[in-house]
């Protein structure tokens, strides 16, 4: 079982294969824009997304996971790597979107759609709820006039709103419901993969959880597959199948969402749950909470990058950059002492 609900089976072919993945962006100077260096946002990330199942991508603000969820939507062309899509008319063909042109990226934009982090900034104050919702349509030239409108009403009583609601416009709405428009929009082209960009945070915590609950329906629905990203584990825990835990441009720690919450093997995600609330507010954390800043990818410390924040440092961790390696139950951990350390978790 997911922490919410049932199992996808675990041989679910990927959908979305990101191997090796990496942007860089360079830090330019003076009158000619000299490159100085590279901020190296994403610097080698793999994984998989099963069709059907939801990633939760977590870390801290500036670790590199929006970076990875706009590389997947191609808003940036990767310095490297591939992401492999299924999503042809044949699935066992995978296409690497990284490399294709924007002509031949049209069809597969269709298929991937994003929600955004802010409901307040990304509607258009000036347009109404048909304007906006309708865009993706109008843009592929999928539909017009009284058909248009019916879709968009449709989409609205998908998302729970009433579809009179048709011709207002955004001021009229609270935060939550300006979320469900987004969650209305990116529906519009039937996608089959969503890449959602901490879609709850701008909301009051009472309304977080509706739209979750909203996003896991309509998850289950619809067939979709989502990359979830959050810097919030409480928040990722209720919608995701599987955790990837994101530290400086590198995975660190990947394992289905329960094995995370209950033992976690990197130190970094030890310390990422010790702000989730336990289930018994009388149990006590036996470790701190996370200190420090995150590490400054331009100029990211040697060996492991997690070692100036790490309780459990040692010498060799200072020296020596640590490899993500497999471990059972299709775990894999950046952590050179993952065997040994006894983390603790948060259920
Ligand atoms: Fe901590 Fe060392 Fe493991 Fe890095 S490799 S997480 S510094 S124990």
């Amino acid at each position: 079982m997911t922490p919410n609900g049932p199992a996808v089976a675990d041989s679910a072919p990927p959908l979305i294969e990101v191997r090796d993945l990496k942007m860089y962006f360079p830090i330019t100077n003076g009158l000619f824009s000299t490159v100085q260096g590279y901020v190296k946002a994403v610097d080698g990330v793999s994984f998989d997304i099963p069709r059907g199942q939801v990633l939760g991508l977590v870390g801290e603000s500036g670790c590199g996971k929006t970076t990875v969820g706009r590389l997947i939507m191609r808003l940036y062309r990767p310095t490297g790597g591939q992401i492999l899509v299924h999503m042809g008319e044949n699935d066992e063909e995978a296409v690497d979107i990284a490399r294709l042109g924007r002509d031949q990226l049209l069809s597969y934009r269709r298929q991937m759609q994003m929600i955004f982090q802010d409901p307040y900034s990304s509607l258009n104050p000036r347009k109404t709820i048909l304007d906006i919702v309708s865009e993706p349509l109008r843009i592929h030239k999928l539909a017009s006039g009284n058909a248009l409108r019916e879709r968009v009403e449709e989409l609205l009583e998908l998302v729970g709103l009433r579809a009179e609601y048709v011709l207002r416009y955004p001021h009229a709405f609270s935060g939550g419901q300006r979320q469900r428009i987004g969650v209305a929009r990116a529906l519009a082209l039937n996608p089959q993969f969503i890449v959602a960009d901490e879609p709850v945070s701008a909301l009051d915590v009472s309304v977080q959880a509706q739209v979750l609950n909203l996003m896991r329906s309509l998850q289950h629905r619809l067939g979709l597959t989502y990359l979830f990203i959050s810097h919030d584990l409480s928040v990722v825990k209720h919608i995701s199948d599987r955790i990837a835990v994101m530290y400086v441009g590198n995975l660190v720690e990947t394992a289905a969402a329960r094995e995370i919450f209950q033992r976690p093997l990197h130190p970094y995600s030890e310390a990422l749950l010790t702000s989730v609330p336990k289930p018994d507010p009388r149990a006590k954390r036996q470790h701190k909470i996370l200190e420090g800043e995150v590490a400054d990818p331009a100029h990211p410390p040697t060996g492991c990058r997690f070692h100036p924040r790490c309780p459990y440092v040692q010498p060799r961790c200072v020296e020596e950059e640590p490899a993500l390696r497999a471990f059972p139950g299709g775990r894999t951990v950046a952590c050179h002492f993952a065997e040994e350390l006894t983390l603790s978790g948060a259920l």
